[in-house]
């Protein structure tokens, strides 16, 4: 492939080195460095009376262990090619995540923001019109993703199920609570994390999160639910941060009453207690538990030295650069890493899917206790993965992504594809 973007070159070096880790075969890397089927659309949508054509695509990168599952962005400065980085990461969450799902990926190249409401329920009901035979229920299934919400996956639900004639609720996921979505969905991702940090420090320091202490970088819609359910799980949070700055208060911080007061102003600093330090400050503090939850990049080489919590779990994606890591796996920390520890939203979807196709409601209660039970079990096959190829410089990472690749490799056997 002539010209790739770094993000897709990065995501194929990444697939290079755990095939090389897990000692998988040649053709499995020819497999996976490639998407199944990639769909590229134009999307006429009206905007301000004059009629603009909008780009979009649909990446379908691997459906050996099921239908294709993965967001739709809407960001105008996407590319096809990221949009393939991006699906080749679905395959492999979706993979480790121990649900029935191969990997997909859209996007719009569109500033939402640019649009009135009307334009964008036209441009999403557009995308569906454009690419109603590429999915389906059992053949690829969009959720939202940057730039998108449940708004949008009710609107293209709706024309999905006008376009075939009948209710296809399990055709897109992360729908609003409201129609045929799941009021777990809206703190998944931060409960998955939370319980991640609880499995780890269980399995490497033999306890419980009673009185540990915890950071958390980033309070938007996953590190305002990590440090909720870290908190209830008996952690101490001393450290929260926004891009308005951090909060610091080794006593503990009061999570719920930082997170009405983020609701109200939008910003961590007028929590009333704690000393406020620079956004990054959260990572520097004395926690044994740092996660960071808010951008890419977060822990880079030129910082890395001043991070003193001894396990990171990634809530973020990316937020650990490969240098950074190589120097804290040197130091000894261990780092839960994103594709495993954020995969609690995609969990979900799964978990609604199910619901949609029986035409079946669980409760909060029991919803959660299945999404428990999955995470837990998934972070036990990677720790065994990750203590079986034990060697000088094996992440988690690479035994995440061993554990994912291993999944797809018996699948395509199976199937008799290799
Ligand atoms: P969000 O926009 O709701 O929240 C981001 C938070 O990070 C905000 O509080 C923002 O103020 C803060 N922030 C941004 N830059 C910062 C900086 N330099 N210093 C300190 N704080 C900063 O986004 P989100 O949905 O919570 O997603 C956060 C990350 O998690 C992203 O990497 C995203 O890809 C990933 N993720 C999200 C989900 C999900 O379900 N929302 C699922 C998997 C992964």
């Amino acid at each position: 492939m002539p010209m790739q973007s770094i993000f897709l070159q990065d995501t194929l070096r990444i697939l290079k080195r755990a095939i090389e880790i897990g000692g998988f075969d040649k053709i499995i890397y020819d497999y996976l460095s490639r998407p199944m089927r990639v769909i590229a659309v134009s999307i006429p949508v009206k905007v301000n009376g004059s009629v603009e054509i909008f780009e979009g695509y649909r990446v379908q990168h691997n459906n050996a262990l099921g239908p294709f599952k993965g967001g739709i962005r809407f960001h105008p400065e996407v590319t096809l090619e990221d949009d393939m980085a991006l699906a080749t990461l679905m395959t492999l969450k979706n993979s480790l995540a121990g649900i029935p799902y191969g990997g997909s990926k859209g996007a719009i190249r569109v500033d939402p923001k640019a649009l009135k409401t009307n334009e964008l329920e036209e441009l999403s009901r557009g995308y569906v019109r454009a690419l109603y035979s590429f999915i389906g229920p059992d053949i690829d299934i969009p959720a939202p993703d940057v730039g998108t919400n449940p708004q949008i996956m009710a609107w293209m639900v709706d024309e999905y199920s006008k376009i075939v004639g009948k209710n296809v609720p399990g055709v897109f996921t992360a729908k609003p609570a409201e129609l045929w979505g799941n009021p777990v969905r809206e703190y998944a991702t931060g409960f998955g994390v939370a319980i991640m940090a609880r499995e780890a420090w269980k399995n490497l320091f033999n306890g419980d999160l009673n009185g540990v202490k915890v950071a958390v970088h980033g309070f938007g819609n996953v590190g305002k639910w990590v440090a909720y359910w870290a908190s209830k799980m008996g952690a101490k949070v001393i450290a929260i941060a926004d891009i308005s700055g951090t909060v610091y208060d080794p006593n503990g911080i009061d999570v719920e009453k930082a997170m009405e007061i983020v609701s109200k102003t939008g910003k961590v600093v007028n929590y009333p207690n704690g000393q406020k330090l620079s956004p990054e400050d959260a990572l520097y503090v004395n926690a044994d538990v740092l996660m960071p939850c808010a951008i890419e990049d977060t822990i880079r080489a030129d910082n890395v030295s001043r991070v003193k919590a001894k396990l990171i779990v990634e809530g973020a994606n990316g937020p650990t650069t490969p240098e950074a890591e190589e120097y804290l796996t040197k130091r000894g920390v261990v780092i839960v890493p994103d594709i495993l520890a954020n995969a609690g939203g995609v969990i979900m979807s799964y978990l609604e899917w199910v619901e949609n196709l029986q035409w079946v409601t669980w409760s909060e209660e029991e919803t959660r206790s299945k999404l428990e039970g999955i995470l837990t079990n998934n972070f036990k096959r990677v720790f065994d993965e990750y203590g079986k190829i034990k060697r000088e410089g094996i992440t988690m990472r690479d035994a995440a992504i061993v554990t994912a690749i291993s999944r797809i490799e018996k699948a395509m056997k199976l199937r008799g594809w290799i």
